[in-house]
């Protein structure tokens, strides 16, 4: 696999920095690593787990990078660009891994210079877990990565966001291109909307008096153990979906709450045919989803029996 970029920095080295880091490295798609974080503990960690060169501020970092990646919370993303933007080299690359695009395109767009080709993008990859140690190089593996160019007119950004996508290939994963409207709209579906989901279940069972918490740890195992792991998510990069994906999740949860009032009606006047016609339709989804490639169609995610 070819040398992408000579020289790449990160801005944030927790769960998918660190691991931008460690694939690029593994794919040898890049020649030279830098990484800054806000966090000195989360930097003092990037070193041990030789992440790359780390530095302490962020202009040092991005000095004759390449290619630059935001990789902090989408509500930090415009001072993280502000903190290096003095330092971009001309014709860089920049790009940011933000779970909503429209609004980090509007804050990123304006902290930026002129002289660097902003290629917005978002990888469909992650964990429940945060931080540089939970991060690995195989996690693009065969997952989507969505990228939102801008519509800039200049000969030398098309050739940007073809570089932007040979490198995320040679990461494993696949590429996409979308627009950012698309692309909040149909991630408020896909991933936003069930967070909230989940949210909501595993914080509504702690509160409900008649079931003791107890009881639904120890028998968390009949699914709702499958929400808690979707909510154990970072709340502050959920806070800030929610903040910064606002119009789209307010939308689909419309569409939502009608669906599950005509499930709640169904339920109560004992309409089987109609629950049962939407159940198969749900099962029909997950086939698809494993025909896709994106989970595994081992019973119960591949968990040993009892686990
Ligand atoms: P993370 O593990 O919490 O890491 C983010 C790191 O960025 C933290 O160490 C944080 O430091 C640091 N940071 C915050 N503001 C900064 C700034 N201005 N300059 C430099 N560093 C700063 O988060 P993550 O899961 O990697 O998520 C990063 C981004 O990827 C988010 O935008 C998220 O939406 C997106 N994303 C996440 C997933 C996922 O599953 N986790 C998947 C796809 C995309 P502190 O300790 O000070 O907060």
């Amino acid at each position: 696999m070819p040398v992408i970029v000579e020289r790449i920095a990160i801005i944030g080295a927790g769960l998918i920095g660190a691991s931008i880091a460690l694939a690029a490295r593994q794919a040898a798609a890049a020649r030279a690593v830098a990484l800054y974080d806000a966090d000195a503990n989360v930097r003092q960690r990037a070193r041990e787990l030789s992440l790359g060169e780390v530095f302490d501020d962020a202009e040092a970092a991005v000095a004759d990078a390449d290619l630059v990646v935001l990789a902090v919370p989408v509500g930090a993303m415009r001072e993280a660009a502000a903190s290096c933007a003095r330092a971009l080299k001309a014709s860089s690359i920049v790009t940011d891994v933000g779970s909503v695009k429209q609004a980090v395109v509007e804050a990123v767009g304006a902290a930026l210079p002129d002289h660097v080709y902003f290629v917005p993008g978002h990888p469909l990859a992650g964990t429940e877990h945060s931080g540089p140690d939970a991060g690995f190089a195989s996690l693009f593996h065969n997952r989507w990565q969505i990228l939102t160019p801008l519509k800039d007119e200049r000969p030398q950004y098309a050739l940007a966001v073809d570089r932007l996508e040979d490198f995320w290939r040679a990461l494993g994963a696949n590429v996409e291109r979308m627009d950012a409207e698309r692309h909040d709209v149909v991630l408020a579906v896909t991933s936003h909307l069930p967070h909230l989901i989940a949210f909501n279940i595993v914080a509504m069972a702690e509160d409900l008096e008649s079931v003791t918490e107890s009881e639904v740890v120890k028998y968390s195992a009949s699914g709702f153990r499958d929400f808690t792991r979707i909510a154990a998510s970072d709340p502050i990069m959920w806070r800030d979906v929610f903040l910064n994906n606002k119009d789209a999740v307010l939308e689909v949860l419309g569409r939502f709450s009608e669906d599950l009032a005509a499930l709640q009606r169904a339920i109560r006047w004992g309409e089987g045919d109609a629950l049962y016609a939407l159940f198969d339709r749900a099962r029909r989804m997950r086939r698809e989803v494993i025909e896709a490639g994106q989970d595994t169609a081992a019973p119960n995610f591949g968990r040993e029996r009892g686990q």
